[in-house]
């Protein structure tokens, strides 16, 4: 029930209306009695800082951020997390609010800060430490768009030995290890970055631990599409992490269920994801097993 102590949460985007966000952190509010609800909220691009500044001024705790703001809500922001940093996508805002008393209206801007986050690669990176562990691992990943620059920034943070990113358009690939590499150089980290064309992705899959699709083939409608790597490619101590949500078992993770592989299905990473944001808001654990109930009830599947 919504009273006069209610805290709101919420998700930004251009459009919103296909979210599933509200189902899954409502579900999480609700199993632990929080007084809070999350909320869409469609914002274009023009009024992006008239958004944060007002959010300020309600007392919203936290946002989730979607496309297209990911990158250009970061210039209004007061400060960010390193890996968001690295990335330069922001998918999560916590409001830190000097003096919260749970009394949204009591709050006004000048006691206001505001920290970005970006929660996606560790949703991913999760996801798949349920079936392995992935420290000192070799970890292919397949595309070089927005969700392979937030799966490989946080991948790389994460332990692993050794990246090798494969794209169709070889440039984009070359361009996000090259990135990639001097981000780590900066922090200290030193691991094996290597990019090619999808021509080399037999070879790299060989002696890999983990492969991660990020591409969009086998996304519904066009769920008949040619894997990007059949079961003769794939062994049986790969796991294998197709980011694509729906269906839930694309062709991908078929090829990956003939090969023996241990598979990860996309829509872990956007639970964990949002579990992450909610774990950064409310700073408690959140309850995983009645948010993937939500998600999955969402997503139909
Ligand atoms: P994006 O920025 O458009 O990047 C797409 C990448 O896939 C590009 O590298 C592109 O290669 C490659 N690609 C596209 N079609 C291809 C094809 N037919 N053959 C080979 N490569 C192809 O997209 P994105 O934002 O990274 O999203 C990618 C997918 O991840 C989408 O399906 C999205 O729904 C999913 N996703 C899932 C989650 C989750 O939580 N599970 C989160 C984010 C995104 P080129 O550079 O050669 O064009």
């Amino acid at each position: 029930m919504v009273d006069g102590k209610t805290r709101i949460l919420g998700v930004i985007g251009d459009p919103i209306e296909h979210t599933f966000s509200p189902a899954m952190h409502n579900a999480g509010l609700n199993a632990l009695g929080l007084n809070y609800t999350y909320l869409p909220f469609h914002v274009r691009e023009d009024r992006l800082g008239e958004c944060i500044q007002g959010a300020k001024a309600m007392g919203i705790k936290g946002l989730n951020v979607t496309i297209p703001h990911k990158t250009n809500v970061i210039k209004h922001l007061d400060d960010i997390d390193q890996v968001a940093s690295m990335i330069g996508a922001v998918n999560t805002i916590q409001f830190i609010y000097d003096e919260d008393n749970e009394s949204s209206n009591q709050n006004n801007e000048s006691s206001v800060r505001t920290k970005g986050f970006n929660t996606d690669g560790y949703g991913c990176v999760r996801a798949i430490e349920e079936k392995t562990s992935i420290k000192d691992k070799k970890v292919t990943v397949t595309g070089a768009g927005g969700a392979a620059r937030a799966v490989a920034f946080q991948i790389a943070n994460s332990g692993i030995d050794e990246l090798s990113i494969l794209n169709r358009n070889v440039n984009k690939a070359e361009s996000l290890a090259s990135d990639l590499k001097a981000n780590l150089e900066r922090i200290g980290i030193d691991i094996n970055i290597n990019s090619y064309d999808l021509d080399n992705l037999k070879k790299e899959l060989s002696d890999s631990d983990i492969f991660i699709d990020t591409t969009p083939i086998g996304m519904y409608p066009n769920v008949n599409d040619k894997p990007i790597a059949s079961a003769d490619m794939l062994h049986e101590d790969l796991v294998v992490n197709d980011i694509v949500y729906t269906p839930l078992e694309t062709s991908l993770l078929k090829e990956a269920k003939l090969a023996n592989a241990k598979i990860v299905y996309g829509y872990k990473m956007l639970l964990y994801q949002g579990i992450r944001s909610f774990e950064i808001w409310l700073n408690q654990e959140a309850p995983v097993d009645v948010m993937e109930k939500a998600l999955l009830d969402v997503l139909g599947i």
